[in-house]
């Protein structure tokens, strides 16, 4: 099935055109941090407009790229929820207008469901899986049953670890969004070189807990000024990222005994990060579990992810109806 997948949740405009979920023939995104960069975060009434302007350009360019046209398209999988309703809304409205102008189905994907199987465009993993998302918005970890059969084991009780990235680069002084500039200055960094919290590391429970961390950051930056670029500042980034992956690892290792599975997908924005990949790579190693983190370009956002269980609803006769609308909050135990 030819499948033509738009993504507008949050930042990013983005289309992808995928064959039977598993082949990517075109994935176009189109990011606006540049523009939300000035504000520091993501202003929602510009991220609208922003969508409004290129969701056409997006789509065509994504059609173009594999030289098709709508008539070629059998399905529309979109995003539906959680995020900015404004945003959603300009993704699902276009999906629902193709699909009654071509009479063709669409269905209304969770935006996380898309990232957990982000990595099935590159290899199906076998169910049941547990899966650890790490991103903007989510810091959870799922036992995945099936498409649709979702069940929460542990989420963070307040920031996810990537507004945890962000919020602390903030903190430091580097640009919106900081993610990826920790990333960067960590591995100029020694990880013991500054103390600091591990948040519900032993509390026994899967639950996570950023904002402690992020408070952390801010008094040792009081009694200690780092300057920037520098060795200090290097040193923090990678205490910083130790603190957190540390964590994750913990609490994952934890999920992994607890539930006895054994294939672990790791998604979402920071499974871009080099050190909790590495840190990934060698628990799951040390614990004989099949472990998958798709390539940076799927872990952030992007459309195509979203074709995956799309295809799979759009074949099972799963489609939405016409009168389904965006949701901004959407639990996935209730899918
Ligand atoms: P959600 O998916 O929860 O709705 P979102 O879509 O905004 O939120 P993503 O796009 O999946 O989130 O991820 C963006 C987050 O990933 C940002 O917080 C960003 O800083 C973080 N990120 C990206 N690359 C890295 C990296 N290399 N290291 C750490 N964090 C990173
Ligand atoms: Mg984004
Ligand atoms: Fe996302």
């Amino acid at each position: 099935m030819l499948v033509l997948a738009i993504e507008t949740s949050c930042d990013e405009t983005a289309a992808a055109v995928v064959a039977d979920g598993r082949r990517i023939l075109s994935s176009i995104v189109s990011s606006q941090i540049a523009i939300h960069a000035e504000y520091g975060g993501v202003v929602p009434e510009i991220a609208s407009r922003k969508h409004l302007e290129m969701i056409s350009p997006v789509i065509s360019q994504a059609l173009e790229a594999v030289k098709v046209t709508l008539a070629d398209i059998e399905g529309i999988a979109v995003t539906r929820g959680p995020g900015l309703s404004g945003a959603l809304l300009v993704g699902f409205s276009t999906a629902k207008a193709i699909a009654s102008a071509r009479k063709i189905p669409f269905v209304g994907i969770h935006h996380i469901e898309g990232h957990i199987f982000a990595c099935f465009l590159e290899k199906p993993v076998e169910f049941p899986f547990l899966a650890l998302v790490v991103s903007g918005g989510h810091t959870h970890i799922y036992l995945v049953e099936g498409f649709g059969r979702y069940r929460t084991m542990g989420r963070t009780v307040d920031d996810a670890a990537g507004e945890a990235f962000d919020k602390s680069a903030k903190i430091m002084g580097l640009e919106y969004p900081g993610g990826v500039r920790i990333d960067a200055m960590a591995r100029e960094g020694n990880p013991a070189a500054v103390r600091l919290p591990r948040p519900l590391m032993n509390d026994g429970t899967l639950n996570f807990s950023f904002s402690g961390l992020k408070t952390a950051m801010l008094q040792h930056l009081s009694k200690h000024p780092v300057a920037i670029p520098g060795p200090e500042a290097n040193d923090l980034c990678a205490s910083f990222q130790e603190a957190v992956c540390d964590v994750l690892v913990h609490k994952t290792s934890l999920a992994l005994a607890q539930t006895g599975v054994k294939r672990l997908v790791v998604a979402g924005g920071v499974a871009c990060n080099s050190g909790l990949r590495q840190r990934m790579a060698s628990m799951a190693a040390k614990l004989g579990i099949e472990l998958h983190i798709p390539k940076p370009a799927l872990c952030g956002d992007n459309a195509a992810m979203l074709a995956v269980a799309g295809n799979f609803y759009l074949e099972n006769d799963k489609a939405s109806d016409s009168a389904l609308d965006v949701t901004a909050t959407w639990n996935m135990d209730h899918i």
